[in-house]
């Protein structure tokens, strides 16, 4: 027996035959598996371990907020295919976690400028509205 014959003949001998039914099940369970071959045995397989393990969320959500406009969430989004009378292609959406409610501002661009010329019309109108003289204390986007 040459040394190529050596090695392929100790390698057929350490061939785990539940592993690779497993394999050529692909990944089925031993249970399964032992339906079509006898005495097969569980193996611990590592792909099928990450691939049925589960995440827990990596992060817990703050406590929701109940004063009004303590927590602002803004979404803006666009552009559409259709533009407003006024030249509009975004909306800008500003969302009140304690009270649910969302102001809309359609605005034409996406410039730094316009965006904070909104935010200061929006914080003096709902500073009117609300007589609340404290600033949102968290804005998100
Ligand atoms: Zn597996």
């Amino acid at each position: 027996m040459n040394s190529d014959a050596r090695v392929l003949a100790m390698n057929v001998e350490n061939i785990n035959y539940d592993h690779l039914w497993h394999e050529l099940f692909l990944h089925a369970s031993a249970d399964r598996i032992s339906k079509h071959i006898p005495n097969h045995e569980h193996i611990t397989c590592e792909p099928c371990i990450l691939g049925k393990q589960t995440r827990t969320p990596s992060k817990q959500m703050d406590d929701k907020v109940t004063d009004k406009l303590a927590r602002v969430y803004i979404d803006h989004c666009g552009p559409v295919t259709l533009t407003t009378y006024g030249n509009g292609k975004y909306a800008l959406n500003l969302h009140d976690e304690a009270t649910n409610y969302t102001w809309t501002f359609v605005v034409p661009d996406k410039i730094a400028k316009t965006i904070v010329n909104v935010l200061n019309a929006w914080k003096a109108m709902v500073d009117n509205q609300t007589s609340l003289s404290s600033d949102p204390h968290r804005v998100r986007s």
